[in-house]
């Protein structure tokens, strides 16, 4: 099979290299082309524009920012991907993004694939993702092979694309919510002359310790974080759950509460740095 690649950021980078490593023929585009360019030390081959990059393909892969870019990027290399092609889509672009998704692979003949993926740039490079799969049981058979390249572990739901997103958006709120908690924790610990690191130390181990608590918040008390999901996307998907909460009529009062903070965040100049850098946002809102 001949995949194609279009978005070699943070994920999708990693995860051609993944695909590339198992064996499989790699085509890459990504916009800005020098973050493509390093993956042809691992056989991928990089190209300059997104239909050329599609025309061969059996697989067309989607890991780009959200929605519109997809669409964007889609309108380029959907009219050269060949009939038949499967298209994977694996950025989180939530329900009414996937069923635009739908309507556009019917118009060229592609059959969808809705696969957004769990885990961030770590477990990306290590290949340990979680993919979550909705479609067409043939199709996800076919695409099962590269799910074990780049994850660990493999949910698949009905047949009906969306229900993979649905879930994705789920354990995003359950992410976004908790790094919100352990932000504001941290932001309050401080606030009344606590020392934060006490907090992180006495919940250690016992039943109100989380692993992501005593991964990201170190580097939250000394506002250092690498990037590994920027916190602008965090904002897309804070929308995209509240989107989907108001479809099913969900007073979703907590992730109102998250989207405003990273809103605060973003305006405060922290979108292209780590999700955790909220705790920025939740300090300024304490010293008020
Ligand atoms: P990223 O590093 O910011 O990469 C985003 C990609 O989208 C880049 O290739 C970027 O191109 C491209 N892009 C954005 N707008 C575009 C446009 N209008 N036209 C063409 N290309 C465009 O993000 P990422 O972390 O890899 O995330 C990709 C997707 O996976 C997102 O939907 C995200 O929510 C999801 N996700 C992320 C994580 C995580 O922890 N990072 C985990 C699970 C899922 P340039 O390089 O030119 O900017």
């Amino acid at each position: 099979m001949e995949i194609t690649f279009l978005g070699t950021g943070i994920m999708g980078a990693p995860m051609a290299r993944h695909i590339a490593q198992a064996g499989y023929a790699v085509t890459a585009w990504n916009r800005t082309a020098e973050k493509a360019r390093p993956l042809a030390e691992h056989g991928v081959r990089v190209v300059e524009d997104p239909a050329e990059a599609a025309k061969d393909a059996d697989v067309v892969v989607t890991m780009l920012t959200d929605g519109e870019a997809v669409e964007d990027v889609m309108a380029e290399a959907a009219p050269a991907a060949k009939e038949g092609a499967i298209w994977w889509q694996a950025s989180t672009v939530g329900v009414s993004g996937t069923e635009a998704f739908v309507a556009l692979a019917e118009d060229h003949g592609l059959t969808l694939v809705d696969a957004p993926v769990l885990g961030t740039k770590g477990p990306a490079e290590a290949g340990e993702l979680v993919v979550l799969a909705s479609g067409p049981n043939a199709a996800i058979e076919t695409l099962t092979p590269l799910f074990e390249a780049v994850g660990s572990k493999l949910l698949t739901f009905r047949e009906v694309p969306g229900r993979a997103s649905n879930f994705k958006l789920v354990m995003n709120h359950w992410v976004l919510a908790l790094t919100n908690a352990i932000a504001e924790t941290i932001a309050f610990a401080e606030g009344v002359d606590i020392n934060p690191a006490c907090f992180l130390d006495t919940i250690a181990d016992g039943p109100l310790d989380v692993g992501y608590a005593q991964m990201k918040g170190p580097g939250m008390i000394g506002s250092d974080l690498p990037v590994a999901f920027p916190l602008k996307h965090a904002l897309k998907d804070a929308d995209l759950i509240l989107e989907a909460g108001d479809r099913h009529a969900l007073d979703l009062v907590l992730a109102q509460a998250v989207r405003e903070r990273l809103v605060a965040a973003a305006v405060e100049g922290h979108g292209d740095q780590d999700m955790g850098m909220v705790v920025a946002a939740a300090r300024a809102t304490s010293a008020r």
